[in-house]
């Protein structure tokens, strides 16, 4: 019988540091989980360190090594869409260079899907280990705000390790939007998932890719794709103040009629003009925000531009 392929996607962006220790840890994997064969598939983001003359020399010397390397630095999301595109095994996992995805546990993941049925065994480290205190409220209040403000669930602290079954990458590859937001679209694909709660180690080298700012405009863009609340909280503000107007308006009528008309209270306006001027440059902003996603969803441009594989090297 033929065996069962599983491939292991791994976006790189300046890890010549971690690659050899991944690479020596993962070939241990491999070994011990004999019965299915191996496919490696690096993903190498534009590097500007080591890391691709590390893949060619990989990839020369171990059949399993894959690698695309893109023409510049697309961003995680993209390295991980190309590696879906291009695995070509009955399973697939995607995790990082950096270890903070042990290797080892693709075992017990393997293990689970087959014993238990599972289409998916996916990681999350809900304590968020390592974080700057701000980095934790600002990550725990976003998860409470989408919780409520999209349809789709979103796990707390859920990380980009996970090991698929096939139908499960297939859909995801499906899925072409440009603005992606992998996190939410795993969790839109559906399909039965094991969640294993883990404590996601140190990184074993290199500094995290991702500045608070990164991470910040990241969240932004997860709300962008996975709800529609902020368009439809600003018309119903924008609905109750025109119902506050209109009362007002006719306070003021029955008022100048029945007492005359004073010129007074231009302080109080000036507050209001100002007020609601900013209120509609703000809401105005959340529409252009959703109005920029689409305008960059129409030009369909490529999600990567490949510059080199591992078909260039041999
Ligand atoms: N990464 C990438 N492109 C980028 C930024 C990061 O491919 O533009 C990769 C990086 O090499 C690593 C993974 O994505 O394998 C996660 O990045 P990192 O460990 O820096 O993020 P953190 O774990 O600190 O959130
Ligand atoms: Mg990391």
């Amino acid at each position: 019988m033929k065996k069962e392929k599983i491939s292991v996607i791994v976006p790189c962006y300046n890890e010549e540091e971690s690659l050899p220790i991944f690479y020596n840890e993962i070939t241990n994997v491999a070994k011990e989980l004999d019965k299915v064969d191996f496919e490696f598939l690096f993903i190498n983001d534009g590097s500007k360190d080591n890391t691709l003359n590390i893949l060619r020399e990989l990839s020369k010397k171990d059949k399993r090594v894959r690698f695309i390397s893109f023409s510049r630095n697309f961003g995680k999301e993209g390295g991980m869409y190309a590696g879906l595109e291009h695995a070509t095994g009955d399973y697939v996992a995607i995790m990082d260079a950096d270890m903070q995805d042990p290797p080892s546990m693709i075992i017990t993941m393997y293990e689970d899907i087959k014993k238990e049925g599972y289409d998916c065994v996916a990681l999350y480290s809900p304590n968020h280990k390592g974080y700057s205190i701000l980095r934790k409220i600002f990550t725990n209040c976003w998860y409470k705000l989408i919780g409520k403000i999209s349809s789709t669930p979103q796990i707390p602290g859920a990380r980009d390790f996970r090991l698929m079954k096939r139908k499960m990458v297939d859909a995801i590859v499906n899925m072409k939007e440009y603005n992606r937001y992998s996190k939410g679209i795993f969790s839109f694909v559906g399909f039965n998932t094991k969640w294993i709660e883990y404590e996601a180690p140190d990184r074993v080298a290199g500094t995290s890719k991702f500045s608070f700012w990164k991470l910040f405009r990241y969240a932004i863009e997860g709300i962008l794709a996975f709800s529609t609340t902020p368009l439809v909280i600003s018309a119903i503000i924008g609905l109750i103040l025109c119902l506050i107007a209109f009362i007002t308006i006719i306070i003021i009528i029955v008022k100048t009629l029945v007492f005359g008309d004073p010129v007074s209270g231009w302080p109080s306006l000036a507050c209001i003009v100002i007020f609601m001027g900013g209120l509609q440059l703000f809401f105005f902003g959340i529409m252009g925000m959703y109005l920029s996603k689409l305008y960059l969803e129409v030009k369909k441009r490529p999600k990567y531009i490949i510059s080199e594989t591992e078909q260039d090297c041999h």
